[in-house]
This record gives C-alpha cells, structure tokens and sequence, in this order.
C-alpha cells in the first residue's frame, strides 16, 4: 500500500460513516478546517457543519488540526465549542503529538480527517493513525496549497496507474 493512501476515502465530511469509526473503537476525531469543514473565505461554521459537529460530540472528542493562524480557527473553534491546534505544521505531526498528549489518547483511538494528501493524510501515516480523505470543497486554497496540489495530482497521477486510488472512487 503506498505511503499516500488514505485509509478510507469519503466524497465530504457528511458521507463518513461515524457508527463504524465507533465500532473500530475511535474516539477521537481529528478535523482539518480549510475545504474540509469550511470553504477558505468561509470566516464562520457552516450551519450543516455545524449540525453534523454537534450531532457527534455525544460519541467523539472532536477537535480541529490546521496549518492556519490562530486567528483563522479561534472562530470555529468558539462556534462549534470545541479545542484545536493551529500552525499544526502537517505533514509534520507536531499538531497530532500535541492533541495525543494534551487529550490523553491512544493512536489507535485517533483519526485525522482532511483533503489533503501531502499534509493531512501524510502527517497522519507518519504519526501512524487511521486517515480519511476527503474532497475539497472548494477550488480556492491558502497560497502554499497551490504548490501542495501539484505534488498531489502527481501522486494521484501515479497511484492511478498502479491502481491504488482513483479520484471519486470513494472506498471505506
Ligand atoms: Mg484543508
């Protein structure tokens, strides 16, 4: 299996499957927040995501690992009632290892969920949790994700050919 291949991949964060994460014993959901929970120029929470955060706080510890500045998250961080990281450093795991530690956890009790390959799904294989891709919603990204998603269609490109992942070709 390649070291970029997400452990499941789900169009957005409304088609994971939650009650099986339970079951496979996570406890903790690790949410990206650029195009994976809000758009980029989205300052506030989504009203559906938030609906859906809400609905899972009964059986998840669910907080936010992003690159972005404190600023960026402290919104849906205070929206949504929930802790993160911010300037996590992914694909570097300073932002897991900060959650791990501070929440008392488990690796095995972690996933990282975000859409990108190169930060969320790279720093989650190397701090060897569960991942979850997800498409991003939205086309715009920070200036720096520009140069990232040209290394990710290049690895899609060539996962692909060996058959090891297909953009929208949506497994658990
Ligand atoms: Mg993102």
């Amino acid at each position: 299996m390649g070291i970029f291949k997400p452990t499941m991949y789900k169009k957005n964060i409304f088609d994971i499957n939650y009650e099986k994460l339970k079951e496979m014993g996570i406890k903790c959901l690790v949410f990206d927040l650029d195009n994976t929970l809000g758009l980029i120029d989205q300052p506030k929470c989504p009203r559906k995501t938030k609906q859906l955060i809400k609905s899972l706080q009964d059986d998840f510890l669910i907080l936010i690992c992003s690159n972005n500045s404190k600023g960026r998250i402290n919104k849906y961080l205070k929206d949504l009632g929930i802790g993160g990281v911010s300037f996590s450093m992914k694909p570097f795991t300073r932002g897991l290892r900060i959650i791990k530690k501070k929440y008392n956890l488990k690796k095995k009790e972690m996933v990282i969920i975000g859409d990108q390959i190169v930060t969320d799904i790279l720093a989650g294989k190397r701090f060897k949790i569960m991942t979850i891709l997800v498409d991003p919603l939205g086309e715009k990204d920070l200036k720096i994700t520009g140069l990232n998603r040209k290394v990710e269609a290049k690895i899609i490109k060539k996962y692909e050919k060996r058959g090891l992942f297909k953009r929208g070709s949506y497994y658990e």
